[in-house]
């Protein structure tokens, strides 16, 4: 019951956002942020994700420092953890039970070190476009969702990580030979690429364009896909692996092209300036590559054509 009001408040403040305008300081080109996005009752076959078999390891006797997130959440028992609902191998919601993928895993991860278990943590969907939103409301303890760190975003949260590399590629129908990588999409002005607004995607596949009215945007990429199969789109794009995880999907209907052309490195979102769960958010990933190892090897890891996952040294805490 409770989650549900949290998706329909998501809705509202999605509403809210399109009438300021986007994220990362452009206006989308087409806005279907209205359109908000529900769990589709088809989206069946998640990737497997097997359950972690190696234990978390905690902070010692998880005794915490009063008055820090840690103390607080642990003290608690439960934790709010936002994440995609709509993206294979990275959190996907099934029929039943939580979300599945890499940042479910990861989110599992640290709130183990703090004896959460997982039937204690509350999933969020937060659409890319409602991330920083989320946190600085305090709707969530943290975001993990294929959130990629850059400056402009920082400015209203912090980010821990990164914990995992990605970078932007573009995807197209596997009988498609027309469009080969970005460069493809201003020599043919006719086509139309899909990606998400608020998300750096949709933001850097601009230059590439011949014509803003080639950029359709969408609230969640699984609205990209469906464009793409049914051809109110040649193109998506975002990150490689968030794409990967569609072309599994896709029963050989979609296919990448081009090489990757940007670097996205994956943090997790938390309330602006608190360094401390930063710094252990980072300790605990670092103390547990096993199980973030198996994690990635469960799920994104275990899509055709994924690389292995190392686990980046992490940033300083802001
Ligand atoms: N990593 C990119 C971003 O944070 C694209 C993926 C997403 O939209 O979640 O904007």
């Amino acid at each position: 019951m409770r989650s549900r009001t949290v998706v329909a408040l998501l809705a509202a403040s999605a509403l809210a956002l399109t009438a300021c305008g986007a994220d990362d300081g452009a206006e989308p080109a087409t806005d279907d942020t209205a359109d908000m996005a529900t769990t589709d009752p088809m989206a069946t076959d998640p990737l497997e994700s097997e359950p972690m078999e190696s234990p978390v390891e905690g902070s010692g006797d998880m005794s915490f420092e009063a008055g820090t997130t840690m103390a607080e959440l642990s003290d608690a028992g439960t934790i709010t953890v936002g994440t995609k609902f709509d993206q294979p191998g990275f959190g996907l919601q099934g029929l039943s039970g939580g979300p599945e993928g890499f940042d479910v895993e990861v989110a599992k991860i640290i709130a183990g070190a703090m004896g959460i278990s997982e039937d204690n943590i509350e999933w969020v969907e937060t659409p890319s476009q409602v991330r920083e939103e989320v946190i600085e409301q305090g709707r969530v303890d943290m975001v993990v969702a294929t959130y990629t760190i850059n400056e402009l975003r920082a400015e209203r949260i912090s980010f821990a990580g990164p914990y995992y590399v990605a970078g932007q590629q573009i995807m197209v129908a596997a009988d498609n030979d027309t469009i080969t990588g970005p460069e493809s999409l201003s020599e043919n002005p006719d086509t139309t690429v899909c990606s998400v607004t608020g998300s750096t995607p949709s933001e850097q596949i601009r230059e590439y364009l011949a014509d803003e009215s080639q950029l359709v945007l969408f609230d969640v990429y699984d609205k990209c896909a469906d464009a793409l199969r049914t051809g109110q789109v040649q193109a998506v794009t975002t990150d490689n692996v968030i794409l990967l995880g569609f072309v599994s999907e896709s029963d050989g209907a979609f296919k990448l092209v081009g090489e990757q052309f940007t670097e996205e490195p994956y943090g997790i979102g938390i309330e602006l300036g608190d360094t401390a769960f930063c710094e252990f958010i980072n300790e605990t990933l670092q103390e547990n590559e096993d199980a973030y190892n198996e994690a990635w090897a469960s799920t994104a890891g275990a899509v055709e054509g994924a690389s292995p996952a190392e686990l980046p040294e992490p940033a300083p805490c802001a």
